[in-house]
């Protein structure tokens, strides 16, 4: 079922009865499972007798991507190829222009839909080509349970102000469904070929960065779908338990797929549900953190742009009180980004980003608050985190990395009892990781991870 909440016209165009197929520009959303904005597609393909296109297309320079980020997605894509196939939809992947070479598709389509965006660099792009297109363009929300704007009408100020809302709405959200099987499988003529995926890295990404890199995961749907499956059966039960503890690494691992779209949360929180386990802190974040970093960055422009303009009032007059504090160690973004500082397990974190692009949630908030006290202002942390967690993690250029970045200044959270630099903004030391987790098993893991290297 596509809740009708989910989908809006884009435009005053009409249907246009004399094109070809249904087109569908895959995006934010590059998968086939719980996939509104494709389940649209089929169904207006089914309603006119068209066939349907999809198409993918791969931007050289994409903000902030290097070449760990294009590898995960385009393993995915190169799934998406065999799989929609078998279902009888075209699907074309080209490279280049985004706005000429989805233009020249729409010309010989009927009708349009997109999935819907949330970070600046692909929602620009979707209004300049929604612009572009003299067709009815529909765009669909679907990489979230619950739509962001009937979720809720404003910026929330904290998780307590949505919960009960999400989870009111989440009977009628949450509900994945079966996908409607395509009637017309007739083959669209004259659809410039495909790129082929092997050789892309070659010739149109070899500028990209090569971080060095352990890879422990592969992108895709399916690989997507069986980490759920796997981690619902064997990881799960201790999530609620264990999940805060960096060194036993019982989280779930799925923020890469969710970020790209290969994994609808909708999935996950059904499968969890069903599954009978106690799933509530996985739901917590999941859902209602997931969802409040969506209400972040969809209410507020200056997400990644001007800290001062993100923080709730007390938050802006502690961190500005304590501006004059002595920091008892400074860093540049050099020897941070090297992981050289004297903490031993903020170096593991950095190190396990560096790595493997994914860094325990318990030392995300660690290392993001070590970085408020090393550096001279608020504002240098900001951009510093803001760099090294786009570029490293495998999630990264996400609203939940910005939602995460933010809160350790004070966003979404409360007062906690002064202290220097921070003032009421709460405050986390290596005493904290040492009292609660066995932290020296954890840097042992990274340093074992570092030999591999
Ligand atoms: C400084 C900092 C930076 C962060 N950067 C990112 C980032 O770039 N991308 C990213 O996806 N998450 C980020 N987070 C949030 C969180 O740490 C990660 O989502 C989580 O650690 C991913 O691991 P997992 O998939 O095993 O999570 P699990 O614990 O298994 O949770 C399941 C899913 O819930 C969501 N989730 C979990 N924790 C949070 C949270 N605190 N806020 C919002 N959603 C959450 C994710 O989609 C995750 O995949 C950041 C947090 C902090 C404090």
């Amino acid at each position: 079922m596509i809740q009708s909440e989910r989908i809006k016209i884009y435009n005053s165009f009409g249907f246009d009865e004399n094109g070809e197929y249904v087109l569908y520009w895959m995006q934010s959303a590059q998968r086939i499972k719980n996939n509104h904005a494709l389940e649209l597609s089929i169904q207006l393909a089914n309603k006119h007798n068209l066939p349907l296109l999809v198409c993918f297309i791969v931007m050289e320079r994409y903000p902030g991507a290097n070449r760990r980020h294009y590898e995960f997605m385009l393993e995915g894509i190169d799934d998406l190829k065999t799989d929609l196939n078998e279902l009888g939809i075209s699907f074309a992947v080209q490279v280049g222009d985004v706005k000429a070479l989805i233009t020249d598709l729409s010309h010989r389509a009927s009708i349009v839909v997109f999935d819907d965006s949330i970070t600046r660099p692909l929602k620009q792009l979707k209004d300049d080509v929604g612009q572009l297109i003299q067709k009815q363009v529909f765009t669909v929300e679907t990489n979230v349970i619950v739509p962001i704007e009937t979720a809720y009408p404003k910026e929330a100020y904290a998780a307590y102000a949505i919960r009960k809302a999400l989870q009111r709405q989440a009977a009628y959200f949450a509900v994945g469904f079966e996908s409607s099987q395509l009637k017309n499988k007739s083959t669209i003529g004259n659809v410039q070929e495909s790129v082929h995926l092997e050789s892309v890295f070659e010739k149109n990404l070899s500028h990209l960065e090569d971080l060095p890199s352990i890879r422990k995961v592969k992108g895709g749907e399916r690989e997507a779908l069986n980490r759920l499956c796997s981690y619902i059966e064997n990881e799960l039960e201790y999530y609620d338990s264990l999940s805060n503890h960096p060194e036993k690494d019982v989280t779930s691992h799925l923020s890469p797929y969710i970020h790209f779209g290969q994994l609808s949360p909708v999935t996950v929180y059904e499968e969890a549900m069903k599954s009978g386990k106690n799933s509530a802190g996985l739901i917590e974040q999941l859902f209602i953190r997931r969802e409040l970093a969506y209400n972040f960055v969809h209410y507020n422009p200056n997400y990644d742009l001007d800290l001062m303009k993100i923080l709730p009032d007390w938050a802006i007059k502690e961190l500005d009180r304590h501006r004059i504090d002595a920091r008892p160690y400074e860093y540049n973004i050099e020897t941070l980004e090297q992981g050289r500082t004297h903490d031993t397990y903020w170096n593991a974190a950095q190190k396990e980003m560096v790595l493997t692009g994914f860094m325990h949630g318990t030392m995300r908030m660690y290392w993001g608050k070590k970085v408020i006290e090393w550096t001279k202002t608020p504002e240098e942390a900001f951009e510093i985190l803001l760099y090294l967690n786009d570029k490293y993690q495998l999630d990264g250029r996400d609203p939940n990395g910005y939602a995460g970045i933010a809160w350790c200044f004070g966003k979404h959270d409360r007062p906690f009892s002064e202290r220097a630099i921070f003032g009421k903004v709460r405050y986390m030391n290596a005493e904290g990781l040492k009292r609660k987790y066995r932290i020296e098993k954890y840097v042992e893991n990274i340093m074992k991870l570092e030999d591999q290297s």
